[in-house]
C-alpha cells in the first residue's frame, strides 16, 4: 500500500509525524493508500521552505515567472488524463467530469500567463510641480491553500496560478480525502522549470491547518470548504494578522417560471442537480417551481433522472459514488429525514443497483418533492445526489426564499421573459447568477465567490480579485533635485 507524503522543496518528504489517514477507492471501497497527517513542526519545516524560496521567486523576471507557467499550462494540457485518473481513483467522479474539472484550472493556468499585463500599476507625472507618483503591486510572501475533497485539483488551481505568477511562494494543504492530486500537480510544476521550495505540499488535518493559520510566515490563507470550517479559518488567521478568503458551503436554488422551456429547464435541473453526484458546490439541490408547472416539471426531471447510469467512473457510468461510506450513508439519512417529514420521494436513489463493485458507495439520483424550507433536506448542504422541488405561488415568494438562505453561492433563473431575469439578477443576494444556465461558474477572468455564508473576506478566486488578493499595493512619489524645491515648509506640500 503507497504511502502519500508531502512535497517539500522539489523532492517528497516523509516528515516527522507517524499519524496517517486511510485514502479509499469509493468505487470499490478498497483503501488504496495512507495519506501522511503532518505534525506543527513538519508544516514549520515545508514553510521554511516556501520562506527560503520566496526572495529569488519575488525578484525573478516576470519573463522568467510566465515562461514557467506557460510550459505548465503546456504540460498539463498534454496530460491531464494522468490527473483525471488520479481524481476518479480518489475522489469517485467519472472521468469525463475529471478531465472536465482540470480543464476549468487550465483556464486559471492560461489567466495567469497574462500576469504582466495584470500587474501593471498606474503612473502620474506632475501631481505637484516635479513631482511623479507611480504605483505597482508586489508579492506577499508565501501563502497557503487550504482545499477541499470535491475539486482536488481545480479548488488549488483557483489560487496557485495567480499566486505564483505574482511572484509568491505557495504551501498547498490538501484534502485528505483525495491528495493525490497534489503531488502530482507539485511534480508537473518542477518538470515546468519552477525552482525548488516555490510550490509545496503539505498532507494534513487540523493540526496543519492551525499551524498555516497562525504562523507568522504565512501572510495569506486561501480556504475552500465547508461553511463552519470557512468561518473558523477566517476568524483564526484574519487574528492571526492574514489576509483571507474562505469560500465556504452552498445551497443553490433554480427558478422555474412558469413560461420557462420546461424541457431545457429539466434537462438543467438533471445535469446540475446530479453531476459529480451533486458534491458540487455549484450544484443546484433546491428546484423551485412557480406556478402551475411542478406536476410537469417533476414529471420531466425524474423521467431524465431514471436514465442516469450510476456506476464506476471508469466504465462510462454518468454518475460516480460518493466520496466516503460514511458520507454517502449521511446523505442517505437526509433522504429519509425528508421523507419522514412529509417530503414525497418520487425517485429513490437509495437502492440503486449500480455498475460497479459491491462496497463501493452508491447512491442514485434521489427526487424530493413536495419539499418545505422547515425541512433538513432543505436548510441543510447535503452534498449528494438529491434534488429537493419546493413549489410556490409566484417570483416573489421565489425570491424571498432564496434571500432569506443563509447561503448565497450561486442560483439560476429559468424563463423567457427578459424583465423578469433582469428583475432577478438585480434583485438576488447571490454571488454567482446563472440565467437559463444552471452551474454559472465565472470563466477564470472573471472572479469565483459567493456571498453571505458561501465566503468570509472580501476577495472572489481568480480574474482581478485574485491578482488583488496575492499582491499589496505601494505607491511611490518621486521628486528629482531642482534648485527651485529647496528650503524648509512644514505643511502639507501643495498643488501647484
Ligand atoms: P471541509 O470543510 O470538511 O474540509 C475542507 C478543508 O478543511 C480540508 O482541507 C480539511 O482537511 C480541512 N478541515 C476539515 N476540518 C477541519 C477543522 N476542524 N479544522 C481545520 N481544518 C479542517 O470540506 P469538504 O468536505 O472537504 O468539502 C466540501 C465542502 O466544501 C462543501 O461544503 C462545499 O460546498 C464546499 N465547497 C465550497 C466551494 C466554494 O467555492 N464555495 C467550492 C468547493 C467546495
Amino acid at each position: 500500500m503507497q504511502t502519500i507524503g508531502h512535497w517539500l522543496d522539489g523532492k517528497p518528504f516523509t516528515g516527522s509525524s507517524a499519524a496517517t489517514a486511510p485514502v479509499t477507492n469509493p468505487a470499490t471501497g478498497v483503501v488504496t493508500g495512507q495519506v501522511a497527517l503532518a505534525s506543527a513542526e513538519d508544516v514549520r519545516t515545508v514553510i521554511d521552505a516556501a520562506v527560503a524560496a520566496f526572495p529569488a521567486w519575488r525578484d525573478a523576471s516576470l519573463a522568467r515567472r510566465t515562461q514557467v507557467l506557460f510550459r505548465f499550462r503546456e504540460l498539463l494540457n498534454e496530460r491531464k488524463e494522468e490527473l483525471a485518473a488520479l481524481i476518479t481513483a480518489e475522489h469517485g467522479k467519472v472521468i469525463a467530469d475529471a478531465i472536465g474539472e482540470v480543464t476549468r484550472g487550465l483556464e486559471v493556468v492560461e489567466f495567469a500567463c497574462g500576469i504582466p499585463h495584470l500587474l501593471k500599476g498606474g503612473y502620474t507625472e506632475n501631481a505637484s510641480t516635479k513631482v511623479d507618483i507611480f504605483s505597482v503591486r508586489q508579492a506577499l510572501g508565501p501563502v497557503a491553500i487550504i482545499s477541499p475533497f470535491n475539486f482536488p485539483a481545480m479548488v488549488p488551481m483557483w489560487f496557485f496560478p495567480v499566486a505564483l505568477a505574482a511572484g509568491n511562494t505557495v504551501v498547498l494543504k490538501p484534502s485528505e480525502k483525495d491528495p493525490s492530486p497534489s503531488l502530482w500537480l507539485a511534480e508537473l510544476w518542477q518538470e515546468a522549470g519552477l525552482p525548488d521550495g516555490v510550490f509545496n505540499v503539505v498532507q494534513g488535518d487540523k493540526t496543519a491547518v492551525d499551524e498555516l493559520l497562525t504562523n507568522p510566515a504565512i501572510k495569506a490563507v486561501s480556504f475552500v470548504g465547508s461553511t463552519p470550517i470557512a468561518k473558523y479559518v477566517y476568524e483564526h488567521a484574519t487574528a492571526a494578522g492574514k489576509r483571507v478568503q474562505a469560500l465556504g458551503g452552498a445551497k443553490n436554488h433554480m427558478v422555474v417560471l412558469p413560461d420557462a422551456d420546461l424541457d431545457l429547464a429539466a434537462d438543467a435541473a438533471v445535469n446540475a442537480g446530479f453531476g459529480s453526484a451533486g458534491e458540487r458546490c455549484m450544484a443546484i439541490s433546491a428546484l423551485v417551481a412557480v406556478g402551475d408547472i411542478a406536476d410537469d416539471l417533476v414529471s420531466r426531471i425524474t423521467q431524465r433522472a431514471k436514465t442516469i447510469r450510476t456506476g464506476d467512473g471508469t466504465r462510462g457510468a454518468d454518475m460516480g459514488p460518493l466520496v466516503t461510506r460514511a458520507h454517502r450513508d449521511k446523505v442517505a439519512d437526509y433522504i429519509q429525514a425528508g421523507e419522514s417529514a412529509g417530503a414525497t420521494v418520487v425517485l429513490d436513489g437509495r437502492a440503486i443497483d449500480a455498475d460497479g463493485a459491491a462496497d463501493g458507495f452508491w447512491l442514485g439520483p434521489t427526487v424530493l418533492d413536495h419539499v418545505t424550507p422547515d425541512m433538513t433536506v432543505y436548510t441543510d448542504e447535503i452534498f449528494g445526489p438529491v434534488l429537493s422541488v419546493v413549489r410556490v405561488d409566484s417570483y416573489d415568494e421565489a425570491m424571498a426564499l432564496i434571500n432569506a438562505n443563509p447561503y448565497g453561492n450561486g442560483t439560476a433563473l429559468f424563463t423567457n421573459d427578459g424583465g423578469a431575469a433582469r428583475r432577478f439578477h438585480n434583485e438576488v443576494e447571490v454571488g454567482m447568477v446563472g440565467i437559463n444556465v444552471p452551474i454559472p461558474v465565472p470563466m477564470a477572468y472573471y472572479s469565483f465567490g459567493g456571498w453571505k455564508n458561501s465566503l468570509f473576506g472580501d476577495s472572489h478566486a481568480h480574474g482581478t480579485d485574485g491578482v488583488h488578493f496575492f499582491t499589496r499595493t505601494k505607491a511611490v512619489t518621486t521628486r528629482w533635485l531642482d534648485p527651485s524645491h529647496g528650503g524648509l515648509n512644514l505643511g502639507f506640500p501643495q498643488n501647484h
